[in-house]
């Protein structure tokens, strides 16, 4: 029952409809039958009034199937909210609120990007734990999109124009032999100083990890790491650190490839979106999950939370 569907065709036969989609909710939550999150009573009845509620004989609270995960209070079908998660999580690359909006039929494009809005925000996982071992770690600059913003180029050294982000990468070691990379993390970053980079890393690995950077004059006394610097030419970047490397080139071909170019205000949603894509990308089952907030209680956002992303913590 709680396997994950394998292709487009198992989806649709069984997700074909809101029971289809309540059955497999209560089944995640209550897999031994109901159990009241007020008095933990086990007695209780779905009532026929009120979609998707069930009522606890001791207390009588009405709990909803979809309480604490992101469909909670939504006037959407159950299944678009299916749908969206499974294309969001299986496709390789992720879909724009317009392709969203067009692939699931979507009346506006407001509800498309909340929607979205929404899905993207249950990406971080909270309480995830930081990178561990050997952790690549460097600095780009993402070119956005923003009437806003002045073009790039121009004043010599100038970020205008340009998104800073950090990234560190986990290098683990493959049981064949060679290496291979593990989990990621990015983060938009003020400038490349040693304080909004050591934040960073703070914030991205464990303690005890070691650290392989470029030898940038930032990164030297990182706190709780140890540091591994190559002090390297730009050309030669992409040999010492090759996973670090791919992962920003692979971030600007999305960026550009998906969104046209990642946009200022919601720049820390994408990188989150990305991240985790990459790091789910051999569990795309338990992305689906997480996705749709199954098990993680995420508090319900409203619409004023995600257009002003600050506030969202
Ligand atoms: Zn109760």
């Amino acid at each position: 029952m709680t396997d994950f569907p394998r292709s487009l065709l198992e989806f649709q036969k069984r997700f074909p409809d809101e029971a289809a989609c309540v059955g497999y909710l209560r089944q995640m939550r209550w897999p031994g039958g109901f159990v009241c999150p007020s008095c933990r009573g086990d007695r209780g009845w779905e009532l026929k009034t009120k979609a998707w509620t069930h009522e606890c004989a001791g207390c009588r609270k009405q709990t909803s199937v979809t309480a604490g995960t992101v469909m909670h209070g939504s006037k959407l079908p159950l299944t678009v909210w299916f749908w969206a998660a499974y294309l969001m999580a299986t496709h390789s690359n992720g879909l724009s609120a317009l392709q969203l909006q067009s692939q699931l039929g979507l009346g506006s494009y407001k509800t498309a990007w909340l929607l979205a809005a929404k899905l993207r925000r249950a990406m971080v996982a909270p309480g995830r734990t930081r990178l561990e071992g050997l952790v690549e770690i460097d600095e780009t600059e993402v070119s956005c999109r923003s009437k806003g913003d002045p073009p790039a180029g121009g004043g010599g050294r100038s970020h205008q124009g340009k998104i800073l982000v950090a990234g560190a990468v986990e290098v683990v070691a493959r049981t064949k032999g060679g290496h291979a990379p593990g989990r990621i993390r990015l983060a938009c970053i003020d400038d490349f100083s040693a304080r909004s980079l050591h934040s960073f890393i703070g914030k991205s690995v464990a303690a005890g990890a070691t650290i392989k950077t470029d030898g940038w004059s930032s990164y030297p006394d990182a706190p709780n790491v140890r540091h591994e610097p190559h002090i390297i030419g730009p050309m030669a970047a992409h040999i010492v650190l090759p996973w670090v490397h791919r992962v920003f080139s692979n971030l600007k071909t999305w960026a550009l490839g998906v969104y046209h170019g990642l946009r200022r205000k919601h720049i820390q949603a994408y990188l989150d979106e990305f991240t985790f894509r990459f790091n789910r990308r051999r569990t795309r089952h338990a992305a689906f999950k997480t996705l749709l907030g199954i098990g993680l209680l995420l508090k319900p956002v409203t619409y004023k939370m995600l257009i002003t992303p600050e506030t969202t913590g």
